[in-house]
């Protein structure tokens, strides 16, 4: 089948439109997602750019060798701009102008300026490095971005390796002789147009996977002290009893009770209160391990599942807990101290339920032996 270049550019004109509409529609429906705004101005800037390059030949060859040109290192540039803030960098300036500037100012050199292959070279060397960064800025942040990104990675790396062997193989033909045969012409076309789409389409299904990873782990997530919630627990160690259940590991679960909380936000404010609990977190956290799973089940409730771990080493470590809370320096004139109650899996058949109500037995006798105590749950307690 023959295609036209003149059908095919009206063709690529009409689709990186549309797609450039929908990027701008995804960007204003969803939470106006930067790297969504960029990407859509990129498309929108690629598809001007391709209307005022097509012109070329029609008298105003400046419009369409510097204007067109200009838009179009923006737009690569700006597709660049949308992986940075994606990958949680900032925006770069300098290196965003940098294509369009370079390109202005070659074209202040006639020997440039009128040497179509020179333009393609260039053009195509700096739409190439462009992607390349693209890439780049994908592959030194893999470690953090929570999400798929090898299709875009794949897609970028054969954008710039293509636009690598145009630099090479395309000394470029004026367009009224394009029709009597470049394929390469052709090709650029097509590849183009694939490239904005699969871009468009892999980095909108990035921006989505990555929010809905979030929206997950927020809704697991205490925001006042940064530790799990209530929902987190249940569900980390249900998972957690489970596992050792089957590989006849011991766990043991220490329910923790700030004493006489409501007395302190009383005596000295809810954000006072608030700190105290950050605190408490803070050091449950680091007296813990990644295995073990701990989380703030209610107002100054906490709960932590150990793995692993029997009554000797829970013990010691719940006495630790406690007397570093206990020890804190706070806010001058407020006593800080903790209830804590401690039953072990084995006794609660590795039912969380139940290992739960053993551990509250405990903290109720902590409670009633006059708080800042650590209890043990006993058959006969
Ligand atoms: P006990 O020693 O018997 O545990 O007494 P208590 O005062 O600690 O227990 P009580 O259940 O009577 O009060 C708990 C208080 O915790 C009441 C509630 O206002 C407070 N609280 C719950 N959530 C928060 C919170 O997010 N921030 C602050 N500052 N206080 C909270
Ligand atoms: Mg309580
Ligand atoms: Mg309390």
């Amino acid at each position: 089948m023959q295609l036209s270049i003149p059908t095919l550019m009206v063709m690529d004109i009409y689709i990186l439109l549309l797609v450039g509409v929908l990027m701008l529609h995804a960007w204003s429906r969803g939470r106006r997602d930067a790297t969504l705004g960029y990407l859509a101005t990129a498309l929108l800037l690629g598809t001007l750019g391709t209307v005022l390059v097509s012109l070329r030949g029609q008298g105003v060859d400046f419009v369409s060798i510097l204007a067109g040109n200009v838009v179009l290192h923006l737009s690569a540039a700006l597709n660049w701009t949308a992986l940075r803030v994606f990958t949680g960098r900032r925006i770069h300036p300098p290196g965003a102008l940098a294509g369009a500037v370079l390109w202005l100012l070659l074209c202040l050199l006639p020997m440039f300026y009128q040497s179509l292959a020179l333009r393609v070279l260039v053009g195509s060397l700096t739409m190439a490095a462009y992607a390349g960064l693209g890439a780049f800025e994908l592959w030194r942040s893999r470690r953090q971005l929570e999400v798929d990104f090898r299709p875009a990675l794949a897609l970028l790396l054969f954008h710039a390796a293509f636009y690598s062997v145009r630099a090479v193989v395309d000394r470029g033909m004026p367009f009224d002789t394009l029709d009597q045969g470049n394929a390469f012409f052709a090709l650029l076309v097509l590849e183009t147009l694939l490239y904005a789409i699969g871009i468009a389409f892999v980095t909108l299904a990035m921006v989505k996977e990555r929010a809905e990873l979030r929206y997950k782990s927020a809704a697991l997530r205490d925001p006042l002290t940064g530790i799990g919630n209530r929902r987190a627990f249940i569900h980390g160690a249900g998972q957690l009893l489970a596992e050792s259940k089957r590989m006849q590991r011991p766990a043991v679960v220490l329910l923790c009770d700030l004493d006489y909380f409501k007395r302190l936000n009383d005596s000295f404010g809810h954000a006072v209160g608030d700190q105290a609990l950050a605190a408490f977190s803070q050091i449950l956290s680091s007296r813990t391990r990644q295995q073990d799973v701990c989380a703030r089940i209610g107002g100054e409730e906490f709960a932590c599942l150990l793995a692993d771990a029997d009554h000797g080493v829970s013990l010691v470590l719940a006495e630790r807990v406690r007397r570093e809370f206990a020890e804190l320096p706070f806010v001058a004139g407020a006593q800080l101290s903790v209830s804590i109650g401690i039953a072990d899996a084995a006794q609660a058949n590795h039912e969380l339920t139940r290992l739960l109500s053993l551990a509250d037995q405990a903290l109720y006798a902590a409670k009633a032996a006059g708080r800042n105590r650590v209890e043990v749950y006993r058959e006969t307690s």
